[in-house]
């Protein structure tokens, strides 16, 4: 049975940082691009510590101009209580990363910021429809040849067809799901229990919009400045410890703050102004990234845990990269195996460094010297550097030290 042409290069399934990053990248090259989102943006998303990692992208899809429009808060490296020794908390700065091209990152409000980055794909071209949730993958064979997706109040499905589709459907997991591929961490089953203050305290001079992450008893807490006035603070323990003990989670994380050194008095005089909210945020990474007509991108292809908030620098970088990938594979269509895996094989490398620490920072109240070290064999096993700076650039998401080596306007390539 012949198949109709597609009518579309590329079809992105969800609307969040990898999928608006991905269509907006792909348009830029002159793909027609689809982007299908369930939801109505603006929407509320957890996920607003960003990480320096985020810079080239932004770049390459020129928006830093807004970040600074939206007023967000201006982070220019985090504080960390951490370790059975520690008694006050100790910091890192993002400049110290060797070179130290990008100085700050920012506390965002996910909704303004994901609707920043939608709008900015619209403007490049891409076919944006919100409201559109995509239910099954259309076939031509063993290939995946586009989606068949429905609209918010309407009962009949549409179809679109296309060369390649990209799954950014975050944890929903659209096709990881659908053919079986998710893999979860067993020792990274963990929950988040979280919401907002006003009237919070902030660190004096720079470190005002640093990230505070404190260990407490069976878990940690973050303690994230969004404005000058409004504060998120959020605690993450084990799925077994929240089970153990016996408390809703909304009392765990208030008696986890009234328990902490920094938070309780950080928070003496705030007040809670939202709901709390709950997540399941445990990690996985799907067993393959890649197959015929298709590709995963963000947490569609793995979630680490929140603790180093990598998760929007993943989505983002992975976006740059893919979109690399799917551009050469449109170019080169008997390229795709090779371009597919290549671009999964980064991405797990980059992984696989986060994952490491991540546990090992678990692993037992290590302090700051260990954690240093532990980054250091991961990023430079040659001890080319001091070991800070591979924990600093580890925490920045970027990982090769040199963005431009990786990312960047696709035709530079
Ligand atoms: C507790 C917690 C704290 C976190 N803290 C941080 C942090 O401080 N910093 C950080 O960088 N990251 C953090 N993260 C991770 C971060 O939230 C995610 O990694 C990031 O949002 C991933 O982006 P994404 O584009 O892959 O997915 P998302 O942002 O989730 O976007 C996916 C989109 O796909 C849409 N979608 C889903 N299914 C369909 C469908 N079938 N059809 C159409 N659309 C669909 C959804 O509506 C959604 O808009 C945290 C995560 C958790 C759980």
């Amino acid at each position: 049975m012949s198949h109709p042409v597609p009518e579309y290069d590329v079809v992105v399934v969800g609307g969040g940082p990898a999928g608006s990053c991905t269509a907006g990248l792909l348009a830029l090259e002159g793909h027609r691009v689809l982007l299908l989102e369930r939801d109505k943006f603006p929407r509320y998303h957890i996920g607003e510590s960003l990480i320096t990692g985020v810079v080239p992208t932004l770049t390459a899809l020129g928006v830093l101009d807004r970040m600074a429009d939206l007023r967000f808060q201006v982070k220019y490296g985090g504080s960390l209580l951490w370790g059975a020794d520690q008694s006050a908390p100790w910091s890192f700065r993002f400049r110290e990363v060797r070179g130290g091209r990008f100085e700050y990152a920012w506390q965002v409000r996910r909704a303004e910021f994901d609707a920043m980055l939608l709008d900015r794909a619209r403007e490049l071209g891409v076919q944006v429809v919100e409201g559109a949730t995509v239910r099954e993958p259309l076939t031509d064979g063993d290939r995946i040849a586009g989606v068949r997706y429905q609209l918010r109040g309407e009962s009949s499905p549409v179809d679109a067809r296309a060369v390649m589709v990209v799954d950014a459907s975050g944890q929903q997991r659209w096709l990881g799901r659908r053919f079986g591929l998710v893999d979860w961490y067993d020792d990274l089953r963990n929950v988040a229990v979280w919401s907002y203050w006003q009237g919070a305290l902030r660190y004096p001079g720079e470190h005002e919009g640093d990230l505070l992450t404190e260990s407490c008893r069976q878990g940690w807490l973050w303690y994230a400045p969004l404005s000058p006035t409004l504060t998120g603070i959020g605690y993450v323990t084990t799925s077994d410890r929240l089970v153990a003990s016996g408390l809703p989670p909304e009392q765990l994380l208030e008696k986890q703050i009234a328990g902490s050194s920094e938070v309780a008095w950080l928070t003496s005089g705030a007040k809670r102004v939202d709901i709390y909210r709950a997540a399941r945020d445990w990690s996985y990474t799907c067993t393959q990234f890649s197959g015929p007509g298709w590709v995963l991108v963000g947490d569609a292809a793995a979630f680490i845990d929140p603790l180093l908030s990598s998760g929007v620098t993943l989505a983002m970088r992975g976006a740059s990269s893919v979109a690399r990938a799917v551009h050469e594979t449109l170019t080169a269509p008997d390229k795709e195996r090779h371009v597919m895996q290549a671009y999964e094989d980064r991405y797990r490398d980059f992984l696989g460094s986060l994952l490491e620490l991540v546990r090992f920072f678990y692993d037992g109240a290590h302090g700051k010297e260990e954690l240093h070290l532990r980054a250091q064999a991961i990023v430079d096993p040659d001890h080319s550097l001091p070991p800070k700076i591979s924990f600093v650039t580890l925490l920045s998401g970027l990982v090769r030290g040199d963005e431009s080596l990786e990312l960047g306007s696709l035709s530079d390539h």
